[in-house]
């Protein structure tokens, strides 16, 4: 099973805490980079027969024209209308009738919306620019047309932000009952908007133990709404668990299409040029043969994102070890609550995910 991901690295504005691939629309640039993309896509030609999941992330896919994305679907079709969940990342300002009359007739059957927060304050800071309606009437197109395996992004811990402001965010976003949600805490990246604010003193961030409680109150609060938490960051009702995201924390293959995208196929990891000139010049900036060891540390790190965590038999069978043999360091991590054996499975507990980069940087 593998999964095909293409980025489209164009926003229609910058938000301040964002540190992925990505730049302002430019419309004189979109048929370019499709081109690039459709070359590099048959480049891939035979890599892409057994794709079942596919998913178009950015950036902002809905932020270049309906004819650029078209452009785009055409070529991949016979893979959306063959895999198992073609997701699509939207901007919700941007989503219209025709945006989603275009994504139906391509067969696309899940949209990751970018929602973040509702609190108007907490938008301002971001330097997004919806408010609810926009979000409300996105969903209605959505659903409208026949799409219903919807996920929001949110975010929490942002600055002078509380646990009323968070219960407003969930309150509204469950009131819409999507399929699914993602919880990410606000990190202050280098080379941002966001971090130079805070160097400057212009804005204060949260306190850590305030964003470790809105944590456990979203894993509390989305329990009693219906959502079973089953990595990290991620939520879903009975059934509705992101296939393609689940390729990476289970270390499945993917090919990863289009500027600063990274991939993982044939035992080889590679990452894309990032700038667009380069990009047009050369696809690959980097490519590495995974070793066998590096394979099970990243089998452990990955997996251990996921709240059932990794399975023994599993790794077994993979590997023809133990992993207690191969990283005596679980033992250490057990002795110190960091994780615990249940049954066939050896993960972290809930309670202490939000800790997680303690125990995957053991792995790294
Ligand atoms: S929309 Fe997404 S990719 Fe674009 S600037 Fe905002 S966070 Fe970054």
């Amino acid at each position: 099973m593998r999964g095909l991901y293409i980025h489209i690295p164009f926003c229609k504005s910058i938000c301040s805490y964002c540190d992925f691939p990505k730049r302002l629309c430019d419309p004189k640039l979109y048929d370019k980079y499709i081109q690039r993309v459709i070359e590099e896509l048959d480049y891939y030609e035979n890599e892409l027969k057994d794709i079942e999941t596919v998913y178009i992330g950015g950036g902002t896919p809905n932020a270049i024209s309906l004819e650029a994305l078209e452009m785009l679907f055409k070529r991949i079709k016979p893979y959306l209308l063959n895999s198992k969940e073609n997701s699509i990342e939207l901007n919700p300002e941007l989503v219209t009738e025709e945006l989603c009359d275009l994504l139906f007739d391509y067969n696309f059957n899940r949209v990751s919306l970018g929602v973040e927060t509702v609190d108007p304050e907490s938008i301002k800071i971001l330097n997004r620019h919806h408010d609810k309606e926009t979000i409300k009437n996105a969903v209605h197109l959505l659903r409208y047309v026949g799409i219903y395996n919807i996920n929001c992004d949110l975010i929490f811990g942002i600055p002078y932000t509380d646990l009323d402001i968070l219960k407003d965010d969930l309150d509204f976003v469950t009131s819409l009952n999507p399929t699914h949600l993602s919880c990410y805490s606000l990190i202050i990246e280098d080379k941002t908007v966001l971090s130079y604010q805070v160097e400057k003193g212009k804005i204060e961030p949260l306190d850590d133990d305030l964003c470790a409680d809105m944590y456990d109150f979203i894993n509390d609060y989305l329990r009693k709404k219906g959502y079973k938490h089953y990595e990290v960051s991620n939520y879903a009702k009975l059934g509705y668990e992101s296939i393609h995201n689940k390729l990476y924390w289970e270390e499945k293959e993917y090919l990863g299409i289009g500027a600063g995208a990274s991939g993982f196929i044939n035992k080889i990891r590679y990452t894309n040029h990032r700038g667009l000139n380069s990009y047009f010049d050369e696809f690959l900036d980097d490519c590495e043969t995974i070793t066998l060891e590096a394979e099970k540390n990243e089998f452990m790190m990955l997996g251990l994102r996921l709240v059932e965590g990794i399975s023994i038999t599993e790794y077994q069978k993979r590997y023809h070890n133990s992993p207690f043999d191969d990283f005596p360091v679980i033992i250490q991590l057990i002795n110190r609550g960091l994780l615990e054996v249940f049954g066939d499975n050896i993960r972290i507990p809930e309670n202490k995910l939000f800790l997680g980069n303690i125990v995957w940087s053991e792995f790294v």
